[in-house]
């Protein structure tokens, strides 16, 4: 199934200076110097497209820095005029969206913390109707591709065909490395069903640390992902926002040195042919895994028979971790990961329950 998005390339409206395409720029407009001398620190380095800066701030605690508002416009216009590099804001409502176009904002961009409200995503999309103007919309706070998709469908519907998806992570409850999970899975999927539409990472939200961005950026680039978006700050030890994860602009020039773009079209005819035998091999493989796990799961229902016929319950703790143990070392001695192991694991095993389950309510219901 693909997505009906009407979608013009990427290359049609956004003038990629240097690539890969980033958008750079503070998480927040502080004042109106900061601004201006951060956007003639990065358009030096010659290496972003846009310039981007908060200023409306949503903030998950009330009495932190809320954003400057809207003199902050006025300072991007400055900044856009002085350095030539075009800008994007975020938006949370209408009146944001009508400012930002009267300001001559170049690209307006939605976040996650609007994206999983769709009333806002409406809002906006309703302020944005008649209206030509690139839109970038943030992946939901939590892990949830429908609220991304609704969010990319309500302001494509309103006629916004220049129009870009954002990865920047997913809360999680647990702690991680990670400020924001980056469930690369997620952003894959939005990407199958919508191959056209170009998605930008953002790597500065999902790490939350400096020390973690040329990784995952160099991931997303790795990813097929179109752009990225970083947050640089001309002294980022004394940002408002965000301090932990912003880059000076020549830390970011450094940052961007070090990226390698790989293309992915292969069109060395020799690569081909070599990739098409491996991929020809891994299609076998899968072919395999899917049948034997067909078997183990008819398996899985003799013994759910069993267990029903004679009132045994469907999980039994240690035989769970007797195979949890087992497999995970015979994994580990064959070079995969335990992590992985667990996880596969773990998925077959809640599969194997559903099923049991089903077998004993079925009889459940048969004998009622
Ligand atoms: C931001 O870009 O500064 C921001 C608030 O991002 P997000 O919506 O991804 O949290
Ligand atoms: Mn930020």
């Amino acid at each position: 199934m693909k997505l009906d998005l009407k979608i013009q390339p990427l290359s049609s409206w956004m003038k990629i200076g240097h690539e890969p395409l980033l958008i750079a720029g503070p998480c927040s407009a502080e004042t109106e110097e900061q601004l201006v001398a951060t956007a003639h620190l990065i358009a030096k380095t010659g290496k972003a497209s846009v310039l981007r800066a908060g200023i409306w701030k949503p903030r998950t605690r009330p009495g932190e820095f809320e954003g400057i508002g809207s003199i902050g416009l006025e300072w991007l216009k400055r900044a856009k005029a002085e350095t030539g590099l075009p800008t994007a804001v975020e938006v949370a409502n209408a009146k944001h969206v009508e400012e930002a176009l009267a300001a001559g904002v170049d690209i307006l961009w939605i976040g996650a913390r609007s994206t999983v409200n769709p009333f806002t995503v409406q809002e906006i999309a309703d302020a944005l109707k008649g209206v030509d103007v690139p839109v970038m919309v943030k992946n939901p706070v939590n892990p949830d591709l429908s609220l991304w998709i609704g969010a990319l469908e309500r302001i494509n519907a309103a006629g916004i065909t220049k129009l870009a998806a954002i990865h920047r992570g997913f809360s999680s409850f647990e702690k991680t490395a990670f400020r924001n999970e980056p469930h690369w899975d997620l952003a894959i999927s939005l990407k199958t069903l919508a191959p056209e539409l170009p998605m930008i990472n953002d790597p500065s939200h999902i790490c939350g640390n400096r020390e973690l961005i040329p990784y995952i950026a160099q991931k997303a680039l790795d990813m097929d992902m179109q752009g990225l978006m970083i947050e640089s700050h001309l002294d980022p030890s004394v940002a408002w926002t965000d301090a932990k994860q912003q880059l000076t602009p020549s830390a970011l020039s450094d940052l961007m040195d070090h990226l390698t773009q790989r293309k992915p079209e292969v069109k060395d005819a020799a690569v081909k042919d070599k990739m098409a035998e491996l991929r020809a091999q891994i299609d076998k493989i899968d072919d395999q895994i899917i049948s034997k796990m067909a078997e183990r799961m008819q398996v899985v229902e003799k013994i759910g028979a069993y267990k029903r016929d004679n009132n045994v319950t469907i999980l039994q703790v240690n035989r769970w971790d007797e195979i949890l143990h087992k497999r995970t070392s015979y994994a580990k001695a064959l070079k995969l990961s335990t992590d992985f192991t667990e996880k596969l694991l773990e998925l077959m095993h809640h599969e194997s329950i559903r099923k049991q389950t089903e077998i004993m309510n079925h009889t459940t219901v048969a004998e009622a």
